[in-house]
């Protein structure tokens, strides 16, 4: 019996409970950590995400009366009813506007999805920036193009459910946790070009390379996140209007001095630095990949760690710490990765040296009198899929 079947069997069987009938299948979508490329999403930049162990479970069947029933093992609210026709942007529904956003992107793109019966529990983590809503929409999403035989492909899933992100539920958040909950491929890194979706997989398999990808929730959101991801997406559109190109990603790094004296504005210059030199790190780590050099890989996570806390001023004093103090117990490097001010870091370590990174960063929260950091391995798993 594999891992995932207990899960699978549970969903189903509480399905069976709330709805009175079996599920029609059950499916699964992964979280994500980004290995590199941050904030360059919104830039038509590049990115190379992973999917994690951890899903969301969905069961699901149709209806043909025109009604959402959602249920989530993870609230207390209970069963809640939608009807399809009505279903409005930004109406509020709390969690169940992730999949009823679903559903409306599906039907605001032609697809007749008449209602669905959805249970379902997902092990990501919430607000830690591994996507746990990404992981919500793209199983939603992947189910009914199965049941309503859409045969839509995991890019055109991914879009839809970005939609019901940005649209519906009104998130401004950009394609790369929902390609990768939709694309990734066991064993490998996703890398995806965010201006047209071309994407490969990439091999990263860390266990036969004796590594470990740690990643450390530091369980803290800072409220300062929340106006600062439109306020450095204005930026890096103002930047990239001041140097007449259309998207940051139009910017070489071998022209970001010469870009750089061109701007006055010190924010947005600091702005513009981060986005082309980590679009430019993101392909230092194809390349060290590809040429099968993945422990060269942790330098290049250590300095866009520092972008994105000096120059894109994202990180916050918790994350700052995961990486001083991985580093310093000999990792071989480290970085905030999601929106950042909280939320995760990623560790890159040999895996025998990953129990002292552990226990290290372990005690430098304890010191700091900071709340105990969840630790667990990033391996890297598949995208999402049906499962029973
Ligand atoms: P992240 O995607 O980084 O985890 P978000 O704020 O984008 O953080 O998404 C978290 C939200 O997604 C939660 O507040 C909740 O509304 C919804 N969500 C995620 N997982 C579940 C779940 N298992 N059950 C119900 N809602 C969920
Ligand atoms: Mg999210």
């Amino acid at each position: 019996m594999t891992p995932g079947t207990a899960v699978e069997a549970t969903v189903a069987d509480r399905f069976r409970e709330l709805y009175g009938h079996a599920p029609e299948g059950v499916w699964a979508a992964p979280g994500r950590v980004n290995l590199i490329g941050e904030y360059t999403d919104f830039n038509d930049g590049f990115v190379m995400p992973l999917a994690l162990p951890h899903t969301a479970v969905a069961a699901v069947s149709r209806r043909t009366d025109g009604q959402l029933r959602v249920h989530s093992a993870d609230t207390d609210q209970g069963l809640i009813q939608l009807d399809v026709e009505a279903l409005e942007p930004l109406s509020d529904t709390g969690w169940a506007a992730y999949p009823a956003g679903v559903v409306w992107a599906l039907r605001e793109a032609g697809h007749a999805v008449t209602g669905a019966d959805v249970h379902l529990a997902s092990t990501v983590p919430t607000g830690a920036g591994l996507s746990s809503s990404a992981a919500l929409e793209v199983v939603t999403a992947l189910a009914l193009n199965d049941l309503y035989g859409l045969r839509l492909t995991g890019e055109e899933l991914a879009v839809l459910a970005q939609r019901a992100e940005n649209a519906f539920v009104g998130v401004p958040c950009g394609v790369m946790d929902q390609m990768a909950s939709a694309c990734c491929v066991e064993g490998h890194a996703l890398y995806l070009d965010t201006r047209d979706l071309a994407h490969r997989q990439v091999p990263f398999d860390l266990a036969a390379c004796g590594l470990r990808l740690l990643v450390v929730d530091t369980r803290v959101k800072h409220a300062l996140g929340d106006g600062a991801y439109a306020e450095r997406r204005a930026g890096c559109e103002a930047g990239a209007r001041a140097l007449g190109v259309r998207t940051l990603r139009d910017v070489d790094h071998v022209r970001l001095p010469d870009a750089l004296r061109q701007l006055s504005d010190e924010t947005v210059r600091s702005y513009v630095r981060h986005v082309v030199s980590d679009n430019h790190r993101v392909e230092r780590t194809i390349a060290l990949l590809d040429a099968g050099e993945i422990r060269a890989v942790g330098p290049v996570l250590t300095e866009g760690h520092a972008s994105l806390r000096d120059d894109l001023r994202v990180s916050c004093p918790e994350l700052d710490l995961v990486v001083a103090a991985a580093n310093e117990a000999g990792a071989l490097g480290a970085r905030m990765t999601g929106g950042g001010f909280g939320g995760s870091a990623i560790v890159l370590t040999e895996a025998d040296t990953a129990q002292t990174v552990t226990k290290a960063v372990e005690a430098a929260f304890a010191a700091a009198g900071y709340t105990a950091p969840r630790v667990f391995p990033a391996v890297p798993s598949a995208g999402a899929r049906r499962v029973a």
